[in-house]
């Protein structure tokens, strides 16, 4: 029997709502398939639950990424600090808008990006910091908040995988000035399409982003800023509105799997498990770090257990990113996890009998095999 890294039934559950949601947003008589009732009712629902002042749902978590630049007016000229390891969003956003991405060095148990790096690097043209949340541990906000405010520069907190995540008693997403969530199919609120959110506590940006995510305009054919099209679903809306009422536990039982493994694994010779706890973690993705890290996944194959290398590279050594990066400049924490990284399955529907198949895996590669 397969473990696979990412289950192919993720929705099966729900796929008489998913089908009827179909049928009653394609017949009903107003033929609104975006940014209709049903996108208000979702946003409304995730600002509420949240705290927020706004939450503007939006065509994907790389376009909420841009949709903030822009609000805050980032543009050609300008830098943002960003993380040298991570997904490409991270670079290309900064990019797409005109501006220049800078990579700072990540912490080397964490893997998240390190305050004192991304400080080293702030510069007269530095308009934004851009600290994001790694798999299963949040960035270290509050220092990102006292840089942020110390230097004068923006806070962008990419908080795509943390959605449900809380550090101090903040949520992931409110920490910075705006936050963003991904819907895609692999997070942990991902839903069967594109999309994303940007949240926030300034009720002003949020207006911004509002109106730059349908063509720059409030009303219709007005277009009073340069805007983009990045509008939301309405089914994908309806449906993840529904999926909301399990997400608590889908993300309380991907923490107690997390927990389980990290218990198992503490003391294993040759492999690192992430930080425990529960404050500032969000169990997206549940990553060891290993010196065999290619045995390990190999082993596991063997064994029927799927896994996966996020990210295989650090983002300046991607062939789209070298040119921005210094020549000569090394990212060594970033380059040490890319080595030693391996995602294991965390998702909600595993089973206790699967978790522990492959923890005993893990426990048998480390221990016994040489
Ligand atoms: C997934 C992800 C994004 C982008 O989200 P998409 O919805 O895939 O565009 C941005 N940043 C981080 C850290 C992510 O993990």
């Amino acid at each position: 029997m397969q473990i696979p890294f990412f289950p192919p039934d993720l929705f099966e559950g729900d796929r008489k709502v998913m089908l009827d949601l179909i049928r009653e947003i394609g017949t009903a008589p107003e033929q609104k398939f975006i940014l209709g009732e049903h996108t208000r009712a979702f946003e409304d629902l995730l600002r509420a639950e949240l705290g927020a002042a706004d939450v503007v749902a939006c065509g994907s978590g790389t376009a909420a990424l841009g949709l903030v630049l822009r609000a805050m007016d980032v543009g050609t000229c300008d830098e943002v600090v960003v993380p040298a390891f991570g997904c490409a969003p991270l670079a290309s956003a900064v990019l797409e808008v005109g501006a220049q991405p800078v990579f700072a060095d990540v912490d080397p148990r964490t893997m998240v990006v390190d305050p004192g790096e991304v400080e080293a690097r702030i510069t007269h043209r530095t308009k934004a910091i851009m600290p994001a949340h790694m798999f299963s541990v949040m960035a270290d906000m509050p220092r990102f908040a006292g840089i942020a405010a110390a230097r004068g520069v923006r806070l962008l907190e990419d908080s795509a995988v943390a959605q449900g995540a809380v550090l101090d008693g903040t949520p992931a997403g409110l920490w910075g000035e705006a936050g963003v969530y991904s819907f895609v199919q692999v997070k942990s609120f991902g839903m069967p399409g594109e999309g994303g959110a940007v949240v926030t506590r300034d009720p002003e940006l949020g207006r911004r982003v509002r109106m730059l995510r349908n063509h720059g305009q409030r009303e219709r054919f007005v277009h009073e800023v340069v805007g983009v099209n990045s509008r939301f679903d309405e089914f994908q809306a309806a449906f993840q509105s529904y999926r909301y009422t399990g997400l608590a536990e889908r993300l309380e039982r991907r923490a107690r799997i997390a927990e389980h493994y990290t218990e198992r694994f503490a003391g294993l010779p040759g492999l690192e498990p992430p930080p425990p706890g529960r404050n500032g973690r969000c169990y997206y993705v549940y990553c060891v770090q290993s010196d065999r890290r290619d045995e390990l996944r190999g082993f596991l194959a063997e064994k029927g257990i799927g896994s996966h290398v996020y990210y295989p590279q650090p983002l300046p050594s991607q062939p789209a990113f070298a040119r921005h990066a210094p020549v000569g400049e090394r990212w060594p924490n970033a380059e040490r996890a890319c080595a030693r990284i391996l995602a294991l399955p965390i998702y909600p529907h595993l089973t206790d009998a699967e978790v522990e198949r492959v923890a005993d895996a893990v426990e048998e590669f480390s221990t016994h095999v040489r």
